[in-house]
């Protein structure tokens, strides 16, 4: 505890003002007891944060998946601060705006247009709406576990107080993977669905990830054709980390509307929904709308870190660093006999102890990890960013070692031979 005071008088002023004390997903972490984690960080640099007691810490957690030139990335921030010495969020749109279109319509493979919002939320919300008013239809079918935002039609994948079924009356859901239960979605709902929408690969929260079955995605295409039924890809999480054309050019299918948000401006506030010609008269009928969506900065950091990523083979670069990161820890997990098990892309990896129910194991690893000054969550999929060198993911190991090892000891002390 006494690595953290600053954080702990900060938990405690804040439980009086912020209802829970840290609003959102970033109170997620709460598995690890307040004790043990620096609940608020001062600074982001590169692969590294500081906490307000001053310890750094690798993070694997990137600003949940914000981050993938590393924090404060010169360039991209350097693009900000021009725009915003101009004024941030004028009466009218901005040049960027048309530019960044642009580019997206460029960049990911089948979008003929873009549209804007803030969050991942907005984002999905948005490609619903376009949905609905192209096909005149209103359900939706979603995956089994999937989370697509927290806005009130996904009280189906939120368990929060204050949900109403109601708000999500229009979702039916099917099991990812699964083509006898798509093929009957299809039969009995078919004429009704305005979309289907999936994640490019199933990451749900907790659990395995799992990558998908090429013969499921063409099922689906297929049947979303003979129905008049539209795919949505929600690349809100994969987006711009696997492909820069989408995850879906990555995977293999052909989806008519994909939302972005994450990593499209390294940690600025955007989201962009981009759409196949055949939608762009729907997309302009929608009304869906947010004060700061037009706001110019941070779509100048989305026009600087998506060329930065370009010019750099960024998505490379992730995917050999997450290799590293993980085969080291398969290694590690072997040597210790740890049931450890990674899914997902190398980049975004998911990390499960077989039989680890409770999530008992990882918690008390993702507690020894940040010890060791290492930041990782026990239920969410990791992330890496270009910044995190081969020097880092080597010293990061180092530190898996001691906490798999303690963690391990641990183990060793309480359950009986
Ligand atoms: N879709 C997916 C696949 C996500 O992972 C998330 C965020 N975790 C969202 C939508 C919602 O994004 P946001 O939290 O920015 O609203």
């Amino acid at each position: 505890a006494a690595r953290y005071p600053a954080s702990r008088t900060l938990l405690r002023r804040a439980a009086q003002v912020i209802p829970g004390g840290v609003w959102g997903h970033n109170k997620f972490p709460a598995v690890l007891s307040p004790e043990h984690y620096p609940w608020f960080a001062e600074r982001g640099q590169g692969a590294r944060v500081q906490d307000v007691d001053g310890n750094w810490y690798t993070d694997f957690l990137c600003g949940y998946g914000t981050s993938v030139h590393g924090y404060a990335q010169p360039e991209v921030d350097a693009a900000v601060a021009e725009e915003a010495s101009r004024g941030e969020c004028l009466s009218q749109a901005t040049a960027r705006s048309v530019e960044l279109a642009e580019l997206l319509v460029a960049t990911v493979e089948g979008a003929a247009w873009a549209a804007w919002g803030k969050s991942g939320s907005d984002a999905t919300w948005i490609a619903l709406l376009t949905a609905r008013a192209h096909t005149g239809r209103s359900l939706v079918a979603c995956v089994d576990g999937a989370y697509h935002g927290s806005h009130g039609w996904c009280a189906w994948c939120n368990s929060g107080a204050g949900r109403d079924s109601s708000d999500s009356s229009a979702v039916v859901t099917v099991p990812w993977n699964d083509l006898g239960a798509l093929e009957a979605l299809f039969r009995t709902r078919g004429p009704q669905l305005a979309a289907v929408a999936i994640t490019p690969f199933h990451h749900p929260i907790p659990g395995a990830a799992e990558l998908p079955d090429p013969a499921w995605l063409a099922a689906l295409r297929e049947h979303c054709d003979r129905h008049g039924t539209l795919l949505i890809s929600d690349d809100v999480r994969a987006g711009f980390r696997l492909d820069l054309r989408g995850s879906h050019a990555h995977f293999g299918y052909r989806p008519d509307l994909v939302c972005f948000s994450k990593a499209i401006a390294n940690g600025w506030p955007l989201a962009a929904v981009t759409g196949t010609d055949a939608l762009r008269d729907a997309a302009a009928e929608v009304f869906a709308a947010g004060t700061f969506w037009n706001a110019g900065s941070a779509m100048a950091a989305a026009l600087a870190s998506l060329r930065l990523m370009k010019r750099q083979g960024t998505v490379d670069v992730l995917r050999a660093r997450g290799e590293q990161f993980t085969s080291g820890l398969l290694a590690l997990a072997r040597r210790h006999r740890v049931p450890l098990r990674v899914s997902g892309p190398p980049a975004m990896p998911t990390v499960t102890v077989d039989g680890d129910t409770e999530h008992a194991w990882m918690s008390r690893f993702a507690i020894h990890m940040t010890a060791e000054g290492a930041l990782v969550h026990p239920t969410h999929n990791w992330f890496v960013s270009a910044a995190h060198d081969e020097a880092v993911i080597e010293e990061s190991l180092d530190c898996a070692a001691r906490a798999m090892q303690r963690t391990q000891e641990e183990r060793e002390a309480t359950v009986p031979a």
